[in-house]
């Protein structure tokens, strides 16, 4: 089989349903070891069910893969790893997945509303995968998902908390893709659109049945796979649509002196995207400031 996993061992978050299954069933299709992580949950998080991991172990039992439930919150993930490295003696992948909705316009928003998808999306996210993080730095290898979404990335109407969330996990993704480089340890963002408990009802019908989840999981599995070089990066997965998002800023101008009235005047020429840069560090900005300034000294 191309693309092996054969001796590789990956936990996946909230995977007894939806994408989070899908990556699971693939990934030992593919000869992962399976950590299948899941608190049975409903779509807004109410609930607990432990049919929902122990149903995908099983269906990857029956098809000659290897596979362990676990059926902590991710909110827990010590013990998610510990599953891993108790059934397994390692962990080199984790696919932050789990999740759930409290959709409010941000007027109704409460701030419990608010914690709890901070909680799910963004802090379980960091705690699942620091706890991952020292074995991957004392393998020297690891390979980090994130799940993003369109509505962090655009903004989307009743999911003020969602939506900051999901952007959230970028800035983590991005920055332990700088940390973990020296560990050989990856860390990448997937944004997915799959038909799911949580988008039926919210993804128009006509494109429901394309969108399926095992057009996302061959995505998931290459940016996990030892031969992928990609770390920081944003990929968008839906309906067989793969495409890489990145950063596009105006050229800019540098004003001097620099005045409320002068960036007025100038707005047009400060928010002209034709020739616009695609950075990619935060060293970009000094570089561009320092690069006006050489090619426009201020008058002195
Ligand atoms: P889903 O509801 O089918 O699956 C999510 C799973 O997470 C459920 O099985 C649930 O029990 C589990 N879960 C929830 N809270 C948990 C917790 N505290 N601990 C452990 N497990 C928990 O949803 P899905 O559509 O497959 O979504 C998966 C991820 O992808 C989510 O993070 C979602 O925000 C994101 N996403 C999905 C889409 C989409 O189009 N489906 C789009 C953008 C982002």
């Amino acid at each position: 089989m191309d693309l092996s996993f054969s001796g590789r061992v990956v936990i996946i978050t909230g995977a007894g349903n939806g994408l989070g299954r899908e990556y699971a069933l693939l990934f030992a299709k593919h000869g992962a070891k399976v950590v299948v992580n899941d608190l049975g949950v409903s779509t807004s998080g109410d609930g607990k069910d432990r049919k929902a991991a122990d149903a995908v172990v099983e269906e990857i039992g029956k098809a000659g893969g290897v596979a362990v439930s676990n059926y902590d919150s991710v909110e827990e993930g010590d013990k998610i790893v510990r599953t891993a490295m108790e059934n397994f003696g390692r962990v080199d992948i984790v696919v932050n997945n789990a999740g759930f909705l409290r959709d409010k316009s941000f007027a109704k928003m409460t701030t419990k509303e608010w914690d709890d998808i901070h909680k799910i999306h963004l802090r379980s996210s960091f705690i699942v995968t620091k706890a991952a993080w020292p074995h991957m730095q004392r393998q020297r290898y690891g390979r980090i998902i994130m799940t993003s979404s369109t509505a962090g990335i655009y903004g989307n109407f009743g999911q003020a908390n969602y939506s900051a969330a999901k952007l959230g996990v970028i800035g983590l993704s991005n920055t332990l893709a700088i940390e973990g480089q020296r560990y050989g340890i990856h860390s990448n963002v997937i944004v997915p659109m799959a038909a799911s408990r949580l988008t039926q009802g919210i993804l128009p019908p006509e494109l429901y049945d394309r969108l399926k989840p095992s057009c996302v999981a061959p995505v998931v599995l290459w940016l996990c796979h030892e031969d992928c070089p990609d770390s920081g990066g944003v990929f968008e997965a839906a309906g067989g649509l793969v495409a890489k998002y990145r950063w596009q800023r105006s050229k800019g101008l540098l004003i001097d002196p620099i005045e409320p009235q002068r960036v007025r005047e100038e707005w047009n020429r400060i928010t002209d995207m034709d020739g616009g840069l695609s950075p990619d560090s935060n060293a970009d900005l000094l570089a561009s400031v320092y690069l006006e300034q050489l090619q426009n000294p201020p008058e002195k």
